[in-house]
């Protein structure tokens, strides 16, 4: 089944520069920045500027430069955050959110970076 990115979702009108960001940092394939509804102290927002739905998507079509910018340019955030443990930080989770069962709110492909207390159990389960 072909992926079908909505070039109208906020992300895509944060990288035309449609509406304001708090940008960490920018590469040629990468952007990072807050998120607006931290729930974390640090609670940050990867995305490729290519127009790529979820991480399926982005592994299957994007190109090897992407691919690597996106990865080393996360390896660098969380080290600059403090948060790396290869460079003596506490530690930090990585979601990735894909389609509906994982209540994936914005369809373009993005990875939160959540650090800065303790985040407990990685899922909490219903009772
Ligand atoms: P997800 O459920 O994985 O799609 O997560 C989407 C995330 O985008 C949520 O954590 C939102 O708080 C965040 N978000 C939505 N709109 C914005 C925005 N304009 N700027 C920064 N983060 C946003």
């Amino acid at each position: 089944m072909p992926y079908d990115y909505d070039d109208q979702n906020i992300f895509a009108k944060i990288l035309r520069g449609e509406i304001p960001n708090k940008t960490i940092c920018e590469t040629e394939h990468t952007l990072a920045f807050h998120d607006i509804r931290p729930q974390a102290p640090v609670h940050v927002l990867v995305i490729p500027k290519g127009a790529y739905v979820n991480a399926d998507h982005f592994g299957a079509e994007a190109s090897e430069a992407e691919i690597v910018d996106f990865y080393r340019t996360l390896a660098k955030l969380s080290a600059d955050l403090g948060v790396a443990p290869g460079t003596g930080g506490a530690g930090y989770r990585v979601i990735g959110n894909a389609g509906p069962d994982s209540h994936q709110e914005v369809p373009h492909f993005h990875m939160h970076i959540l650090a800065g207390r303790s985040l407990g159990a990685m899922l909490v389960h219903p009772a």
